[in-house]
């Protein structure tokens, strides 16, 4: 998948940022047939825009600020662009709806940890969570992960499943902290 860079982002793009990205598209084999234009942003937030012309995708765009860009952030926006192109195929007929990622910013979070725990380096904008866990994300990152790929699943038969989903979340916080197990090496036959 071709990544276009903006002239400004030309000149602000560091290889640190640009191997981010190209990682991060690995995740996303629903991109791969389309150019992806990375434009550059001041904005804590990137951004993401899909323009159609007469029902075509004209141009994919994703704006990221590249100082301090997460791979959350980076999946953050390639999520979005994966919702507008749902939102612009009328190829598809309404009984697929199931399968697309719904459109929203809290929606964008949960795919988005979903989809790989690469996308989980920091915790996201949107899902409303107890601070004790946006400040200590990186203990809870992996449950909150399997939370978002359980809330997809009750998707199907549960309207209120981001609320189902917050819900989980804040218990989390209110569970004792489990110690780290280290079973794998507690396990092993000792050997000389
Ligand atoms: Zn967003």
């Amino acid at each position: 998948m071709p990544i276009r860079l903006t002239p400004l982002m030309r000149q602000r793009l560091t290889r640190r940022a640009l191997g981010m990205i190209t990682r991060s598209l690995r995740y996303f084999p629903e991109l791969k047939d389309t150019a992806i234009t990375v434009g550059y942003t001041r904005k804590h937030l990137g951004s993401a825009t899909v323009i159609f012309r007469k029902g075509a995708i004209l141009r994919m765009i994703i704006r990221l600020k590249v100082g301090k860009v997460t791979y959350q952030t980076i999946g953050h926006e390639l999520t979005h662009l994966i919702q507008g192109l749902a939102h612009g195929d009328r190829s598809k007929p309404a009984a697929m709806d199931f399968e697309r990622i719904p459109s929203g910013e809290t929606q964008c979070d949960i795919w988005t940890l979903a989809r790989h725990r690469l996308f989980c380096d920091d915790a996201p904008t949107y899902v409303r969570m107890p601070r004790l866990i946006r400040e200590n994300w990186q203990n809870y990152a992996a449950s909150v992960r399997e939370l978002c790929i359980a809330a997809i699943e009750k998707r199907h038969s549960h309207r209120q499943y981001i609320r189902w989903l917050e819900t989980e979340i804040g218990k989390l916080a209110k569970a004792p902290r489990k110690a780290k197990p280290m079973s794998a090496q507690l396990t092993l036959p000792f050997v000389i």
